[in-house]
C-alpha cells in the first residue's frame, strides 16, 4: 500500500504525530499552512504548501499531491476553504463538524438537539445580557466567548455581583465583534475526556475514558482509563459519543470532554479531531487514536483501541528537555521554546493506578519542581 495520500490542513504537532503514525500503514502526507503558521513540526514529513488570502483551492489540492482525502490538525480551520477543497476530494471530519464546534452556541445547541445533556446555558450578545442570563442561571456561572476560545482564554468565571461588575469593561471591550454563552456552573468532582473513531461506513470504536487535571487552563495530566471510573459511566459516555458521531454522519476521530457530576455526565466540548488527551494512546493503546483517525477516514479497518496497563500522558508545558526517570516514551515536538508553551509529552505505563500515581508525582517534580506546576 504506497500510493495512498492524506492532505492535513495545519502544521503543527497534531499533524506531526498523525503523519509519523499514518507513516507506519505505508501513507504518503502533505500538509497546507494557513497564513503564516510555523511549519517546524512537519518538516520532513511531506511536502507543505501554504494558503494565501484568495488561493485556488484547485491550485492548492494539486500543489497537495491530488490527496485521496484532506483532514485537518485544528478546529480553526476556515470552514470556506474546506468546502472548496471538497470539490476535490472527501474533507473528512466534514466542513460541517468543524462549522458547529468552533462556535460554543451551536456546539451546545447542536449536542442538546441531539438529545444529550450540558450545563443549562443561555446566549448573549453584549454585558447587559451577559448580566440577565447570569441572574437566571445564578451563580458560579461561566461566560464563554463563542469563537475564539480555547484553553480557558476568553472566558470568565463569576460568583458573585462584583466579579460580574469587575469583568465589565473587558467584555464591553469586543462585545462588537463577539457573541456569548453564559453557562450554569457545575459542581463537579472530575473532567474526563472520550475519543473515538467513526468511519464513513458507520464503524465506531471508543477508548477507554481518560481523567483530565488542568493548570491554569492547559491540560497538564491524563489518565487512563480513569481511576474509579465504573462501567456505567464508560457505557454512557460511549453512548453519548456514538449518539453524536452517527447523528453528524461524523468520520474521523472526535474528542469529547465531559464533567462528571452529581446529575451524571454533562458534555462541556468536542473537537473534531485528534486530542491531547489521547495522547496516551500513542504507548498506551494498541492502536493510537491519530492510527485511528488516518484509518477512519481512508476507509481502513479501525484498530484495536485496548489499553492493557494503566497509562497517563504529562504535557510538557514549557520543558523541552528529556526527564530522566524511567519512562515509557517521550515524544518531543521540535517547537521553539517559549514558557507555558506544549513542547512534547511523557508517557508513563504502570500495573496499577496506585503504582502510577508515585511516578506521576515525581515526573511532576522533575519536569516542574518542588510546585510540581509549569512556570
Ligand atoms: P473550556 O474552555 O470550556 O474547556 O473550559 C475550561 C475549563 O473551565 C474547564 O476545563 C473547566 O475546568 C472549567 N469550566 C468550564 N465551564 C464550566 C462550567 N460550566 N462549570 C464548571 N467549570 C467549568
Amino acid at each position: 500500500m504506497t500510493d495512498r495520500r492524506v492532505g492535513i490542513v495545519g502544521c503543527g504537532q497534531l499533524a506531526q504525530m498523525m503523519a509519523q503514525e499514518g507513516r507506519t500503514l505505508g501513507v504518503e502526507f502533505s500538509f497546507l499552512a494557513e497564513g503564516d503558521e510555523n511549519t517546524g513540526c512537519v518538516e520532513g514529513l511531506g511536502t507543505i504548501v501554504h494558503a494565501r488570502d484568495g488561493a485556488d483551492a484547485e491550485a492548492l489540492y494539486r500543489a497537495m499531491g491530488s490527496p485521496e482525502v484532506i483532514t485537518a490538525e485544528r478546529e480553526q480551520v476556515s470552514v470556506e476553504l474546506l468546502r472548496a477543497l471538497e470539490q476535490f476530494c472527501p474533507v473528512y471530519p466534514r466542513p460541517d463538524a468543524f462549522e458547529k464546534t468552533q462556535h460554543r452556541l451551536r456546539e451546545k445547541t447542536a449536542i442538546t438537539a441531539a438529545g444529550l445533556p450540558v450545563s443549562p446555558f443561555l446566549p448573549a450578545n453584549d454585558y447587559d445580557e451577559i448580566c440577565v442570563a447570569v441572574k437566571k442561571l445564578g451563580y458560579p456561572a461561566f461566560i464563554k466567548s463563542c469563537e475564539n476560545g480555547y484553553d480557558g482564554k476568553n472566558q470568565w468565571r463569576v460568583d458573585s455581583d462584583e466579579s460580574l461588575a469587575a469583568i465589565r469593561d473587558e467584555v464591553v471591550a469586543q462585545e462588537d465583534e463577539q457573541e456569548y454563552v453564559v453557562e450554569q456552573g457545575v459542581n463537579f468532582s472530575r473532567e474526563v475526556s472520550l475519543i473515538g473513531a467513526r468511519t464513513a461506513d458507520g464503524k465506531v470504536v471508543t477508548y477507554p475514558l481518560a481523567e483530565n487535571d488542568h493548570y491554569r487552563g492547559t491540560l497538564l495530566v491524563s489518565t487512563a482509563p480513569a481511576p474509579h471510573v465504573d462501567e456505567q459511566l464508560q457505557r454512557t459516555a460511549e453512548e453519548y459519543l456514538s449518539t453524536l458521531l452517527n447523528a453528524w454522519d461524523y468520520v474521523g476521530v472526535l474528542a469529547m470532554e465531559c464533567f462528571v457530576s452529581e446529575d451524571g455526565l454533562l458534555i462541556n466540548e468536542l473537537a473534531p479531531r485528534v486530542h491531547n488527551s489521547g495522547h496516551w494512546t500513542l504507548a498506551g493503546a494498541e492502536t493510537s487514536q491519530f492510527e485511528n483517525h488516518i484509518r477512519a477516514i481512508l476507509g481502513m479497518p479501525l484498530g484495536d483501541t485496548t489499553a492493557e496497563r494503566a497509562a497517563v500522558m504529562i504535557n510538557m508545558l514549557g520543558v523541552d528537555r528529556e526527564p530522566s526517570l524511567p519512562n515509557e516514551g517521550v515524544w518531543l515536538y521540535g517547537k521553539s521554546l517559549r514558557p507555558g508553551r506544549k513542547m512534547g509529552h511523557v508517557i508513563l505505563l504502570d500495573d496499577s493506578q496506585e503504582a502510577l500515581a508515585k511516578r506521576i508525582d515525581a515526573m511532576l517534580a522533575e519536569l516542574y519542581g518542588e510546585t510540581r506546576r509549569p512556570a
